[in-house]
């Protein structure tokens, strides 16, 4: 398949063009580079020897992206991961949120339609499950608007617009994936996490600790009713859930569905910081501070819909996850920056 990559510079969608390059598949990718940069996409192209055409560009800007995708035509789908990801930033300013990840998304379908695209891969998020009422987290777990930010609403609501698009056009494959917590990095340590600034993620802080950029690392609470006290999430390997993007390709149907990608493990503040610990072999300080707001005790899923329907489930650990974070974290201390 030749398939667009919306946001394909960044985090996710890098590892995501390796994993397809990787698989026999062909990337474009649209990038208006805000959060990512050039040489990710050099560095993919170097690992995998393949070309990846790129357009830098707003995926909103109808005229030059339709340009791009007839010169790269024909596109058998794409994968949506542009937008902007910043909860706190999305409190701030929902408007610049719901313009750009709403925008950017209707505009993907509008392209789909006006190019004859049939398939389409979104990044939803576990964050449109709210505060979750049953663990763990089943696709048909209860959702709504009822969300504590913006940024999480913008990912409700483009799923209920590709619903409501599949369900118009037939032939269209929409498929939603809910991402866990995604951390880690190409196993190559030539690209990974980059994230402008102090981190807001647990991992990337993590790993700015152990590499000497930051002091120590706030665990927010240690007062949840949870074994060890502190946040359990589902940390998944960005190339797992790289490979569940080509699974998610493979055997979309047509229609709309949601697909959680997570491993099922729950992993605790404490037991992440212990692991990277071990990967980095030396001690990760750390200082517990008060609940940050909005935070949920728990979120992990059940993953077997994916394994059940794709055969796809995670297969790395979170101390592969570890290993392969510091590995890109210590040979690239500033990211893509380094000298
Ligand atoms: P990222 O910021 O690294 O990647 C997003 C990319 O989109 C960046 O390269 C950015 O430059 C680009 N972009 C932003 N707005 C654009 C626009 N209007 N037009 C074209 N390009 C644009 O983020 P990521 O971690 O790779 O996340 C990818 C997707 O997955 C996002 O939609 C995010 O909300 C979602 N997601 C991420 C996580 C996570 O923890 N990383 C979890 C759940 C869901
Ligand atoms: N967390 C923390 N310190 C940090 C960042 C995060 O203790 O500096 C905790 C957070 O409370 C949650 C977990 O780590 O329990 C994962 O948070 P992250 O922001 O990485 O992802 P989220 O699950 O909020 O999307």
């Amino acid at each position: 398949m030749r398939v667009l990559l919306s946001g394909g510079a960044g985090y996710i969608g890098v590892h995501t063009a390796i994993a397809l390059l990787e698989a026999g598949h062909e990337v474009v990718v649209v990038d208006d580079m805000s959060n990512s940069s050039l040489e990710a996409l050099v560095r993919a192209g170097e690992i995998t020897g393949a070309g990846i055409p790129l357009l830098v560009s707003d995926i909103r800007d109808e005229a030059r992206v339709r340009t791009f995708v007839s010169e790269n035509a024909p596109l058998d789908a794409v994968i949506h991961f542009a937008g902007l990801k910043a909860v706190g930033e999305s409190v701030a300013d929902p408007l610049r949120y719901y313009d750009v990840n709403i925008g950017s998304a209707v505009a993907v379908l509008k392209l789909m339609a006006a190019e004859s695209i049939p398939t389409v891969v979104f990044s939803s998020s576990a964050t449109v499950y709210g505060q979750p009422e049953r663990l763990p987290l089943v696709e048909d777990s209860p959702t709504g608007l009822d969300l504590p930010n913006p940024y999480g609403k913008t990912k409700r609501i483009v799923e209920e617009i590709l619903a409501d698009a599949a369900a118009a056009g037939p032939g269209v494959r929409a498929v939603a994936l809910r991402y866990f917590n995604p951390v880690g990095a190409h196993p190559s340590g030539r690209v990974g996490e980059d994230p402008v600034g102090v981190p807001t993620n647990l991992m990337p802080y993590v790993a700015r600790v152990a590499v000497g950029e930051l002091e120590r690392v706030g665990i927010f609470g240690d007062d949840y009713p949870t074994p060890d006290g502190t946040g359990l999430r589902d940390y998944i390997h960005v190339m797992d859930l790289a490979a569940g993007h080509v699974a998610a390709l493979e055997n979309a149907r047509p229609g709309y569905e949601v697909f959680n990608l997570g491993t099922g493990v729950p992993i605790s503040v404490r037991q992440l910081i212990a692991a990277f610990g071990r990967a980095a072999r030396r001690e990760i300080p750390s200082t517990v501070l008060p609940r940050r707001a909005g935070d949920v005790a728990a979120s992990y899923c059940d993953p077997a819909k994916a394994w059940n329907r794709w055969g796809w489930r995670a297969e790395r650990s979170i101390d592969d996850a570890c290993a392969d974070a510091w590995r890109w974290q210590s040979r690239n201390p500033q990211g893509y920056r380094t000298p």
